[in-house]
């Protein structure tokens, strides 16, 4: 029975029939399987899933819960469950009421790279300067409006956001907004926050569109509701306030969404907005060791803002968190490789047990390269996603223009690609002739011989060839199914031809990831088939896709380690999880502690990071690292010195230096010796990417003398060095040197200290004088 697979405090929640409730509960508590049990709890006991809403941070956890609850409850009525994030939740909705706002309901997606597109392009057409007008910045702050539902016209009638964009020298952002408002509208397309805004809009102006799906979604569960924004709120609000079965989970510690317009006052509104509420709390984490739930203690309460909690756990002591510095961001790479190496290898863990957490995306190249070098599969989410590359998202424009031809920003992507003569002078005329028509340009291109626009000859021709080829496929797409169609089209079109005849490795890599795309819309194709709400078109896999993160795409079929933004990591556990970059100015982020508001959300944001772990946290920083360019001195972050000492273990004075990692390894004999010295500079080769190069070398030099160590001098000041030397080591005392080994950055000295150790240093690092 399910119900045994719960404690006291978490069945509550779960056995609470009507009304409006709510989970306050830190992280690992078991938020999440309440909303889970809850679902299966309420299918258990007479209320059909047609009549469940479910609303997740990702669409991978919708599914995930989705199996849950078919194991739960039996049989496949948990099919039938509405579960998914808000976005795709929505534009489902919107394809089915949408035409009520004027929106045809084969509309497109835009995903965040089409938005800028057609930004750009309104700059370039309102003759603006593209220094001053950003396109990404508007898009940005358009973003903003949107998520506080501040449409065109609300924005016109606010002073003081007019006068902000007129202080910030961008007068004409309303234009722009509006601007790109109508064009989104002209094209049939919606972009992600048109998702949200747009279905507010609908469930505000439609009292019958409101009643009906308040009838349908009697019961709807949040989750990570600390997160939702204004517009999401308004969303949830409506829809719930008939019948007021409404269950929200959430952690204001873990409310890391601000930036994007998450509002935590959704938590603290929550009485406020429902009749009865009842508020349950849960305190036991079954998720981590008492080690990481007590550290994890410790960092939160340095919050002043925040309501009161408690978490322990019952779970065993653990291994102490492990805090390890090295001496630059490419040392950092190989300790956490070597460690994930040694931890797998010691026992026996799939690389999936690891997750490496980072505060931006670019600190991932460091770590990369590093797992590279030791051959350990990884995958990184939240870079580029499948679906976003660049051959793909060329086959997609085809198929998004099938479904709707008015799709703007797919024809500017494939009208003339494959290369078909079609210039951009021809595609400017169109757009010009087509904003002031009112006509999209696909129309304008039907009519070429009624349009005077002065497109003649050669040119009129290709675009009417154009036009025939779309319109050829839209006959297609009405007798075959999905996959059929995408195959015609990857031929049609000439893309397939245009990558095979580059030849190139990358032009190969092309055509095999549309292969791989034409598989994975077979797959859709067949799985729809047995679902009762879905329609298995062309237009649902698109819509699938346009929401799709990379997260999404994971199959989790291969065994591989995870690296990842901490934003991305919520909601998730691994048994290792190592936070890298633990600096002053990296994380916190220099961007981000201006304000206690903004520190705050930082130490929140550490909180989630090592609440993800499960067995074993690692936090590594770096003395040096690069940044904009520069290498520059970096400092431990505040955040581990809020951590009580009493659960953290310091790595780094025995184990400054990475050797005893190799060594192990070397031991375990799973690393091909040879391969200890790949960094080995070799002459008229560049120099590898984790290894300094000699200008970073150089200013290391120089910025070490600044730490205040008179004795470290760096490697300059060595060369007499040899066996048998006498040293004085700036921490380990005096010694005797055994052996040299290695050549150029990877020379080695083995030193016997007076105390006792012998410790191999490597000598472009360590901080020797010679006596
Ligand atoms: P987060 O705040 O990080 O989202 P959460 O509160 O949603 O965490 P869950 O992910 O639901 O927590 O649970 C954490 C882990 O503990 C999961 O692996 C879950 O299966 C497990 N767990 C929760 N409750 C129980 C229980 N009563 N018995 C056994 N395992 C449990
Ligand atoms: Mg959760």
């Amino acid at each position: 029975m399910y119900l045994e697979e719960l404690n006291e405090a978490q069945k509550a929640p779960v056995l609470h029939r009507d009304g409006a409730l709510m989970v306050i509960a830190g992280a690992g508590s078991g938020k999440t399987r309440v909303l889970t049990y809850r679902i299966a709890h309420l299918m258990q006991h007479g209320v059909d899933p047609f009549n469940i809403l479910a609303l997740t941070f990702t669409n991978k956890a919708a599914r995930e819960m989705k199996k849950r609850i078919a194991e739960l409850v039996g049989g496949d009525e948990a099919k039938n469950l509405w579960m998914g994030t808000f976005h795709s939740i929505f534009a489902r909705l919107l394809r089915f009421d949408g035409d009520k706002l004027g929106f045809p309901s084969n509309f497109t997606i835009y995903d965040t790279q089409d938005s800028q597109r057609l930004i750009a392009s309104i700059i370039k057409e309102m003759g603006l300067d593209k220094d001053i007008y950003k396109y990404k910045q508007v898009q940005q702050r358009i973003s903003s409006f949107k998520n506080s539902l501040i449409t065109v016209k609300a924005y016109f009638q606010n002073p003081e956001l007019v006068e902000a964009d007129a202080m910030a020298k961008r007068p004409r952002m309303g234009e722009i907004y509006k601007n790109y408002v109508d064009r989104c509208f002209k094209a049939g397309a919606m972009d992600f926050d048109d998702l949200l805004l747009r279905t507010n809009e609908l469930l505000a102006r439609f009292p019958d569109v409101l009643m009906k799906y308040q009838d349908r979604f009697r019961y709807i569960l949040v989750d990570e509701y600390q997160d939702t924004n204004h517009s999401q709120y308004l969303i949830v609000r409506a829809l719930a306030d008939r019948y007021q079965n409404i269950c929200v989970v959430g952690d204001d510690a873990q409310s890391i969404y601000s930036f994007r317009g998450a509002n935590i006052s959704n938590i603290l509104n929550f009485q406020r907005d429902y009749d009865q509420v009842a508020v349950y709390r849960l305190e036991q984490n079954y998720r981590s060791t008492k080690n990481i739930v007590n550290a994890a203690n410790s960092i939160i309460a340095n919050n002043k803002n925040q309501l009161e909690k408690v978490v322990w756990t019952a779970n065993e002591e653990g291994p102490k968190i492990k805090l390890h510095r090295s001496p630059t961001d490419a040392e950092e790479g190989r300790f956490v490789a070597g460690s994930i190496f040694e931890n797998r290898m010691q026992k026996q863990l799939p690389n999936g047990h690891f997750a490496v957490l980072y505060r931006t995306n670019s600190q991932s190249r460091a770590i990369e390269d590093a797992l590279r070098k030791r051959d350990i599969p990884y995958r990184i989410y939240g870079g580029l996603s499948f679906y976003q590359r660049k051959e793909i998202k060329d086959v997609l424009a085809y198929l998004r223009l099938v479904i709707n031809p008015g799709d703007e920003e797919a024809l500017k992507r494939v009208i003339n690609y494959p290369a078909r003569g079609i210039g951009q002078a021809t595609i400017d005329k169109l757009t010009v002739a087509a904003n002031q028509s009112g006509l999209t340009i696909f129309e304008l291109m039907e009519n070429l011989s009624s349009a005077n626009i002065g497109i003649h000859g050669g040119t009129r021709r290709r675009l009417e060839d154009f036009v025939a080829m779309i319109r050829s496929f839209q006959i297609l797409n009405r007798e075959a199914d999905a996959f059929t169609l995408a195959e015609q089209v990857a031929r049609k079109s000439g893309l397939l031809m245009e990558f095979k005849k580059d030849g190139t490795p990358e032009g190969i890599a092309r055509m095999e990831n549309i292969e791989e795309l034409l598989n994975g819309i077979k797959d859709f194709v067949e799985g729809q088939k047995e679902l009762a709400d879905a329609r298995g078109d062309l237009a649902e896999f698109l819509e699938d896709v346009a929401l799709a993160t990379d997260l999404d795409t994971d199959t989790g079929d291969d065994d591989r380690v995870a690296l990842m933004t901490i934003h991305l990591a919520k909601g998730l556990e691994f048994p290792y999880v190592y936070i890298v970059g633990m600096e002053e100015d990296l994380f916190p982020s220099a961007m981000s502690m201006n304000t206690r508001s903004e520190l705050e959300e930082e130490r929140r944001l550490f909180y989630v990071a090592l609440t993800r772990a499960e067995e074993q946290a690692y936090l590594t920083y770096t003395q040096n690292r690069y940044r904009w360019g520069k290498l520059i001195d970096a400092e431990p972050s505040r955040f581990i010195h809020e951590i009580d000492e009493r659960f953290l273990e310091n790595l780094t004075p025995e184990d400054f230096y990475r050797p005893r990692n190799l060594l192990n390894a070397e031991l375990f004999g799973e690393v091909d010796k040879s391969r200890l010295r790949l960094q080995k500079p070799v002459k008229g080769n560049p120099p590898s990417p984790n290894q300094p190069t000699e200008n970073q070398l150089r200013r290391l030099r120089k910025i070490r003398p600044q730490l205040g160590d008179p004795s470290s001098d760096g490697p300059t000041g060595l060369p007499d060095l040899k066996e048998g030397s006498l040293v004085d080591h700036s921490r380990f005392g005096k010694g005797k040197v055994l052996k040299i080994e290695g050549t150029g950055n990877d020379l080695k000295a083995e030193i016997r200290f007076e105390r006792g150790e012998v410790k191999k240093l490597l000598l472009r690092f360590a901080r020797l004088r010679i006596l």
